[in-house]
């Protein structure tokens, strides 16, 4: 099925933007990040984690690129690509963060280990197609200069009669008062002074010992999470399938066609949780001057974001669509069913100090993604006139709670009486809402 989705193609040296469409993109990326020599279902496999990325990013930055479609040497590509258009890997029905490397050199992470984030679907699985590759075994050697320059440090300098022991290597030197060695142990043998001179040539048995170079001995190339390369090639010349082999390497996950947003419904297949604060009895803050709910305005807000965003394709949920108390544990629970995209509680703030003002937003301790999405919002809010105060770190109880990426709107203080005179005003509203939804659509472009 083809759609009208477009990938945004920078070309950072020359500063330019362009549209690319997907599948188009797929073939040019598949081009550069897999050796057209792989075989043909290694290469599908990376066309399809290629797809996975950008239709959950659909943004590329770059150089120049070639296009691989207006070149016939690039039919084994153009092959990959087609046989699995539209093919997107998908765990909880979205497409996952398809990480891949080089080659693992014996198995690939859990993702807790590389990335400080747990991730269901990149599990450390055992590899050893890529036994023996290019990669599997490399070996580097530095001298003392170059680790010195590289890393900024200094080794100590030594002088005739340090003793240098390396364990295991050179041990046990013993030297008389003038220092020169009388027996010295060499990988456990023990020799005398003279005797290593003479089987060494050394000019003198004044002498000490000074490492000159260090050996590096690498495993594989490249974070060791999710797909590995050349695992992958190996896999398929042994005759599996790129579902197989997609199988394989990513935990638990599915591999099907995608319904892609398209330019009128560009929140599809997204999904929201809009948690309107308190409810019922629990009105929350109240205004001092005309003597508003915050109840009642974040439902309102709710109500209004909900129409706007399921407008752009997005699936809203709300915790509450009337006036009703529902438990935060029972909110909890609902939303982590659902599988949502993000978590949006709205609240409202009060301050014995009557001219505080603003709009401000939590988000949970190391969440980037409801952070970007804060910036985003708060940015947009800002364009719309709103008073803003910033995005900041916050503990709630609810995002402990909700597993999903989460963000807590504050949208203004109802102990400053001008503010409050705002939400009475429906362009406020409007302007709330239009801000917010804009937030997200810039987030997601
Ligand atoms: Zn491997
Ligand atoms: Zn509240």
């Amino acid at each position: 099925m083809e759609t009208d989705f477009k990938i945004k193609y920078i070309n950072i040296e020359k500063d330019k933007e362009m549209e690319v469409s997907l599948e188009k993109m797929v073939g040019i990326l598949l081009n550069l990040e897999m050796d057209t020599n792989f075989h043909i279902e290694a290469l599908k496999a990376q066309a399809i984690i290629i797809r996975t990325n950008l239709v959950k990013k659909p943004m590329v930055e770059g150089g120049d690129f070639i296009d691989i479609w207006e070149d016939e040497s690039a039919e084994k590509i153009i092959e990959a690509v087609k046989d699995t258009e539209g093919l997107v890997i998908l765990f909880n029905d979205k497409p996952i963060d398809a990480r891949y490397h080089i080659c693992c050199g014996g198995s690939t992470e859990n993702s807790e280990n590389v990335i400080d984030n747990q991730i269901v679907y990149l599990r450390r699985v055992l590899c050893d197609y890529c036994k023996d590759t290019t990669y599997w075994r490399r070996e580097k050697d530095f001298s003392l200069d170059e680790m010195e320059n590289a890393l900024k440090v200094k080794f100590p300098s030594m002088d005739i009669g340090v003793e240098s022991e390396i364990a295991g290597f050179i041990e046990d030197i013993e030297r008389d008062e003038r220092g020169r060695v009388l027996s010295i142990k060499v990988a456990g043998r023990k020799i005398s002074g003279e005797e290593l001179a003479r089987l060494l040539g050394l000019n003198s048995t004044r002498y000490a010992i000074f490492p000159t170079g260090i050996k590096f001995v690498t495993r594989g190339k490249g974070h060791g999470l999710g797909f590995c390369q050349y695992g992958a090639n190996k896999m398929a010349q042994q005759g599996y399938s790129y579902f197989d082999i997609l199988k394989y390497y990513y935990t638990g996950v599915e591999i099907r066609k995608y319904l892609l947003p398209c330019i009128k419904k560009p929140l599809y297949g997204k999904t929201i949780i809009i948690d309107p604060g308190h409810g019922g009895d629990d009105k929350g803050f109240e205004g001092d001057s005309i003597g508003l709910i915050e109840k009642d305005v974040v439902l309102k807000l709710a109500l209004k974001l909900k129409l706007l965003l399921e407008e752009l394709g997005m699936k809203v949920h709300l915790t509450r669509n009337k006036d009703e108390n529902i438990l935060i544990t029972d909110r909890i629970e609902e939303a982590n069913k659902l599988k949502a995209d993000f978590f949006v509680s709205i609240h409202m703030d009060y301050f014995n100090c009557s001219n505080q003002k603003g709009c401000e937003i939590f988000h949970f301790r190391k969440d980037y993604d409801s952070q970007r999405l804060g910036f985003c919002i708060l940015k947009n809010l800002k364009d719309k006139g709103i008073p803003i105060r910033g995005v900041k770190e916050g503990n709630f109880y609810i995002f402990r709670g909700v597993s999903t990426s989460s963000l807590l709107i504050e949208i203004g203080y109802l102990s400053n009486p001008e503010e409050e005179a705002k939400f009475l005003e429906d362009s406020y509203m409007e302007d709330l809402a239009e801000g917010v939804v804009k937030g997200i659509l810039e987030y997601y472009q």
